[in-house]
């Protein structure tokens, strides 16, 4: 069986304009844990306060059987790696099992790390040794491996063998560069599996289009380990997408890295992540792409309805997704009663309801919204339908005004009328822009009704204009991410106006966690 190692959290947010807040950390780790990964980095703790709090959040974490992993470099030229300050801030994340990088080049060693060839050997030496002593588990990144072993194939391997002798758990082998090609992988795959003895792994980048490519012909010549991130993220033109690298792994290669109902929840993943990220999901992305099993219309679209294996290279229930011409877009009837169950909602006894509300979930996604990282408002939507639904409160009015002042100043100020439990309550607030302001209102005007509130946050907020593709005007989505301490849980809305939509976000957002967390 293939270990999948996601590095998501660290190698994926080098992607340009990517970035992610800890509690987007935290949830994407969870959802990984769920899907099956068998190994998530979260960071590299001495690089930045963001990846240290992750860290130190760690417990906040109920993994089912991840492990979470931390890191960074070998120990520094001419340090012992007891002593070395990078090793120590690794251990001090508590993680069980820790990934270190060192070079496989010797133009690097000489040239970017300025030391000699036997010096760096040490390095990776020392540092899984005394790594290994301190936790269970130790991979060793031998970065730029590849063309490490075209331009200086002993050195190459010395440094491999130096992190196998010393007893690290893995050695992975890395296109660091990306510019290795799948027949030169699969060669100096198969040389070295003949010259160690040591599990070895595999980290690509995408940088001539062959990162998953290159990652599955250097599982078939021996590599029991791969690294790669959801969606592909990652610095240039990406890491090795592990949403492709799974299902052909799997349902292709044969491999057990994940159950069949793992594997069902690849596509979740993948828009979840995206969605987490704030980057539109890649509709053309291979398995998980909303077009991936698209059918346009006419012959073709009828005759793979009758004999889709004919035009599918494989089920697409199998990952989650579905061919377009038949089903929604969110999901089919079943994945709908199974999401609904979750959100504590029962639609099994009711099939025609469960037909009804995928149509209207459909036409709800043609207009601009999207469910896959908002449960808040999906469960909202779907008790409204069931007549199930108990406002928290009822909106009068509100009216924002916001004021740009000569001395650069900007004031927003929002006045909200709403009824609740029989009252009217009024209220105005400032705040940083017109969603705070409206949120804090909100919250003035209703919080001695519902002291519950009190516990109830905003953690994030995330606006996108959606363009003009879907037969509308640009319209805006907006996705809120509320927290009670507990759960999480995100809501979205959809105007052309975008205090409209965030009003929409922010009103299923405090209905959701009002009705469904305890005290
Ligand atoms: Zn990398």
């Amino acid at each position: 069986m293939v270990t999948l190692y996601d590095t998501t959290l660290r190698d994926g947010t080098q992607r340009e304009g990517m970035s992610l807040s800890v509690e987007d950390k935290l949830r994407i780790a969870s959802k990984l844990d769920v899907l099956g990964v068998h190994y998530i980095e979260g960071g590299f703790p001495g690089s930045n306060p963001k990846d240290i709090e992750f860290f130190e959040r760690l417990g906040e974490l109920k993994l089912e059987q991840a492990v979470i992993t931390a890191f960074g470099p070998t120990c520094r030229k001419d340090t012992p790696a007891e002593d070395d300050a990078g090793l120590d801030s690794m251990i001090a994340t508590g993680c069980m099992a820790l990934c270190i990088f060192g070079k496989a080049w010797d133009i690097h060693v000489t040239e970017t790390l300025q030391t000699s060839l036997p010096e760096n050997v040490r390095m990776v030496r020392d540092s899984v040794a005394y790594l290994k002593t301190q936790v269970d588990t130790v991979f060793f990144d031998a970065e730029h491996f590849f063309d490490g072993w075209k331009a200086n194939r002993d050195y190459a391997l010395e440094v491999v063998r130096a992190a196998a002798d010393a007893g690290a758990d893995c050695v992975v082998l890395c296109d660091t560069n990306g510019g290795v090609l799948p027949h030169e992988i699969a060669q100096i795959v198969t040389e070295l599996r003949d010259l160690v003895d040591v599990p070895l792994g595999i980290h690509t980048h995408n940088d001539s289009g062959c990162a998953v490519a290159n990652s599955l012909v250097a599982i078939d010549a021996g590599c029991v380990h791969v690294q790669g991130t959801v969606n592909g993220y990652g610095e240039r033109a990406g890491n090795a997408d592990l949403m492709s690298i799974i299902p052909s792994l799997v349902i292709k290669m044969g491999d057990t890295a994940l159950s069949a109902d793992q594997l069902k929840l690849v596509t979740e993943v993948s828009h979840f992540v995206a969605e987490t990220a704030n980057i539109s999901p890649n509709p053309f992305a291979p398995y998980v792409g909303t077009s991936a099993f698209a059918h346009k219309g006419g012959v073709h679209a009828s005759a793979a309805a009758r004999l889709p294996e004919a035009y599918e290279h494989i089920d697409p229930s199998r990952v989650g997704n579905f061919a377009r011409v038949v089903v929604s877009e969110l999901a089919g009837r079943a994945s709908l009663t199974m999401k609904a169950a979750e959100l504590g909602i029962d639609l099994s006894a009711d099939q025609e309801e469960v037909a009804a509300a995928l149509d209207a979930i459909k036409d709800l996604e043609y207009q601009g919204y999207s469910f896959e990282a908002a449960d808040g408002s999906l469960a909202v939507m779907l008790k409204k339908r069931l007549g199930t639904y108990e406002a928290a409160f009822t909106l009068e009015s509100f009216r924002v005004i916001a004021e740009k002042r000569e001395d650069g100043r900007v004031m927003t100020e929002a006045t909200i009328k709403v009824h609740a439990g029989g009252h009217r309550y009024i209220a105005t607030a400032e705040g940083n822009g017109p969603v705070n302001a409206l949120d804090k209102a909100l919250r003035a005007a209703i919080g001695r009704f519902y002291p519950r509130l009190d516990k109830i946050e905003l953690a994030d907020f995330k606006v996108r204009v959606l363009e003009e593709n879907k037969g509308t005007a640009a319209v805006t989505r907006v996705l809120i991410e509320t927290t009670d301490g507990e759960r999480t849980w995100g809501t979205v809305g959809v105007s052309e106006n975008i205090i409209e939509a965030s009003w929409e976000a922010l009103v299923d957002s405090i209905d959701y966690g009002l009705s469904t967390g305890k005290g």
